[in-house]
């Protein structure tokens, strides 16, 4: 029962038409839900770092928008420094009570805050008060906390989009909003927003401005019509397979669908200036709000008719306009709600000088090969109104992950310069393009690169990479509309394996699952991280590996410079299937083509934590051993690479993490086999010093970071190196370590590398 007042109180909110009826409805319904005398909103206003009352039921209405508290003032001052509910039965007897006069709160003894947090951050305290001298019981405390907790998105929201602003002043034209989420690619870009958003995706269809309202209304009825069709088609095929009353669905689309519904509707909107996808989303917006405030459920039932009426119709406005066909301008910054690879890599790449998402973390696969692409990135941006930005300029900082959106004067002209330091820092990288990898005190380590698109390998040639240390094979894959054939695949690896020689390149066998699917193999699980993923989905399709495996022997006739590298594996009887499979395919490439195919070399990648413990049997079975430490981590932390609430506890320096790399180097020392690192710890200059400490032979990056990396070697003696290892093995805190990185590469002068000095 209280669950249920308890999702209507959030769907009110949700549904509000602004930020200020949000409040009411939130203080009106928690009031009379929990039968108390007072509910109250203090909310914290950054600029003047107090407390403001913002909304109230039962104190004075005079008072909203003007009494406000410092931040250790009153009760709720305590709230927010605890961070925790206070209860209490007697509040004007408490030590911290603040009298606010202009309330007329004194008549009220028991007094029940709860903060307002959103990550880990007060945004303000939800206050209910009573005349009665009682303490609120547990399930009252308890429901103020779940309510909270699930509001805190919506103040969250209205404070980053300035709804907070607007109410407290009158809002100031043009003022730069700013936007937090965590970097993804670092680099900074200046441009104009482009939404992208898949097709179909009714939600993230930005507002756009028509330009020929006669056009648009044109799209719409076209859509309309071919939706029309598309519903009298489904209702003969059905006639007989259903009932004449489950039929009836149809003949209610068709109504909907009527010039005089939501034609009408739309049409209206496009009238008032919207493009017709717009125009739709709105209507259809409109509609679901309705509906979910209604309480009989019968009726609620048709919103999903709505939804899915919505969907057809956008479907068929997309057909007809090849939404994919847009124009980009020059410095375009992609921004949308989730970004596959997929999108990114189809869109004009020498036009894109930024990407911004609400989803999405610092390892999640677009983010990889934004970084392979030197576009910064910023991800996670949870409240960014995605569709209230399409063509609005912005910054991105992606160093600190942040966004400003309409930036002021003197914000443009400091990033400006930001960007021109920049740019003489890549300058002064040039002097290592050529340099070999060896620390002053004469250590020399292989510096390799990520690859995926045949646009790393020019960069990652210009920059002197020593070979390829994984090779993404599954990127050619998901820009295909279906398995590539032998041949196909032949093709591309011959491009990569070519580009190098003789210089090693290690091809990843397909790793897919997790984060990255196959538009054309869709893969539904409920964990896809810990499902079918990498070498589980090819030893159960060997029909796929084996095409795979022999292409890659073919590609490599005659160049010889193949490695192979096994991902996801953590059993030794994985190793050995893929091993038997491996060479069953040299035995049959050699009978088909006629000459000797040599055994690549095998390797196997160290990315489940059960790996780590079993690499000295494994070990022994192949040529080398390749860390994955993207995988490594979110395995040995539990914490989801892509997901933006728990990426601050996603990282690399956690001692745990640290103590598995150096077992591994260890272990496979000790058999007298190469180790190296392909994750994204080895193209940070801070962590790969670390790396090179502990023993790793190799380091492969993403070509952007390599002039970076191998500047901090030549610079760095593995002494001095081992000497930091020393001292951070002694901490027990991932926040510590990092800092100890960054102070030593402050002291060596080498600051710059990982951040430019006048963004920090
Ligand atoms: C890794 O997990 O570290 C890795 C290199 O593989 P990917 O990022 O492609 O999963
Ligand atoms: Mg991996």
């Amino acid at each position: 029962m209280l669950l249920d007042r308890l999702r209507k109180i959030v769907q009110d909110v949700d549904s509000a038409p602004n930020f200020t009826s949000a409040l009411d409805t939130m203080v009106t319904s928690v009031r009379e839900t929990m039968g108390t005398e007072v509910c109250s909103v203090y909310l914290v206003d950054d600029k003047s770092n107090r407390y403001f009352l913002m909304a109230t039921e039962g104190l004075n209405p005079e008072s909203i928008g003007t009494v406000s508290l410092a931040m250790n003032e009153g009760l709720v001052g305590l709230c927010g420094q605890r961070e925790e509910p206070i209860n209490l039965d007697n509040a004007s007897a408490h030590p911290k009570y603040h009298y606010l006069p202009e309330t007329g709160e004194e008549k009220y003894n028991s007094f029940l805050g709860v903060p307002i947090m959103h990550r880990r951050k007060i945004l303000g305290v939800l206050v209910v008060q009573q005349r009665d001298k009682r303490k609120f019981d547990e399930s009252e405390e308890a429901f103020l906390v779940t309510l909270s907790a699930q509001l805190s998105g919506v103040v969250a929201h209205a404070k980053a989009i300035g709804a907070f602003d607007a109410l407290r002043a009158a809002p100031r034209a043009n003022s730069t909003r700013i936007f937090q989420g965590i970097s993804g690619a670092t680099g900074i870009a200046l441009g104009r927003a482009i939404v992208m958003y898949p097709p179909a995706d009714i939600d993230s269809v930005p507002d756009r401005v028509a330009e020929d309202t006669e056009a648009e209304v044109a799209i719409l009825q076209s859509a309309l019509e071919s939706v029309r069709a598309e519903m009298r088609l489904l209702d003969k095929k059905m006639t007989g397979a259903m009932l004449t009353e489950e039929r009836a669905l149809f003949d209610a689309y068709l109504r909907m669908l009527d010039d005089d519904a939501l034609g009408a509707e739309i049409e209206e909107r496009i009238h008032a200036g919207n493009w017709a996808q717009g125009a739709l989303r709105e209507v259809i917006e409109d509609h679901m709000q309705a509906f979910a405030a209604m309480e009989d459920p019968y009726l609620r039932e048709r919103m999903a008719d709505v939804r899915d009426i919505g969907l057809r119709i956008l479907a068929a406005m997309q057909n007809q306009e090849d939404s994919g066909l847009r124009e980009f301008p020059d410095h375009s910054i992609l921004i949308g709600e989730e970004i596959s690879t997929a999108m990114l890599v189809e869109a004009p790449l020498e036009k894109i000088a930024g990407i911004v998402t609400v989803e999405g973390a610092a390892n999640s696969h677009m983010a990889i090969v934004a970084r392979a692409l030197g576009i910064p990135t910023v991800l996670g941006v949870s409240d960014l109104p995605v569709t209230q930005l399409d063509d609005t300029e912005m910054i991105v900082d992606a160093y600190q992950g942040r966004i400003y959106v309409q930036p002021s004067r003197q914000l443009r002209s400091r990033y400006k310069d930001i960007i021109k330091e920049e740019q003489q820092l890549v300058a002064g990288l040039d002097a290592y393009r050529d340099v070999p990898a060896i620390t002053p005190d004469g250590h020399r380590v292989a510096l390799y690169v990520n690859t995926g698109l045949m646009a790393d390998v020019a960069r990652a040639k210009d920059r002197g990479a020593e070979g390829v240390g994984l090779y993404r094979s599954e990127i050619p894959f998901m820009l295909r509309e279906r398995f590539p054939g032998e041949e196909e695949q032949r093709g591309i690896y011959r491009q990569q394996l070519e580009a190098f020689a003789p210089r090693p390149v290690t091809m990843r066998t397909l790793d897919i699952g997790g984060d990255k699917d196959l538009p054309y193999f869709p893969i539904e699980e409920d964990n896809p991280f810990l499902g079918w993923r990498g070498i589980r989905i090819t030893l159960d399709h060997p029909e796929i590996f084996m095409v795979q495996i022999r292409a890659m022997l073919k590609a490599a006739i005659g160049l010889d410079n193949l490695q192979i590298l096994l991902p996801m594996i953590s059993s030794v009887f994985e190793v050995e299937e893929a091993l038997h499979l491996i060479h069953r395919a040299v035995m049959e490439v050699q009978e088909e083509e006629g000459v000797p195919i040599n055994m690549p070399r095998i390797g196997v990648m160290v990315e489940v934590p059960a790996t780590v413990f079993q690499i000295a049997d494994m070990v022994q079975l192949v040529d080398f051993v390749s860390v994955g430490s993207n995988d490594l981590t979110q395995y040995m932390l539990a914490v989801d690479r892509n997901n933006a609430r728990v990426a601050d506890i996603y990282t690399p320096y956690h001692p745990s993490v640290l103590r598995a790399l150096q077992i591994v180097v260890d272990e496979v020392h000790k058999a007298g086999k190469p180790v190296g690192i392909c994750g994204e710890m080895a193209g940070d200059p801070g962590t790969a010093l670390l790396l090179m400490a502990m023993g790793f032979d190799s380091l492969s990056m993403s070509a952007s970071n390599l002039l970076k990396v191998r500047k901090a070697i030549c610079n760095v003696p593995l002494m001095q190196a081992r000497g930091l290892l020393e001292q951070v093995t002694q901490v027990d805190n991932a926040a510590v370590i990092k800092s100890l990185v960054e102070f030593e590469l402050e002291d060596l002068g080498l600051l710059d590398l990982i951040r430019p000095k006048k963004s920090s």
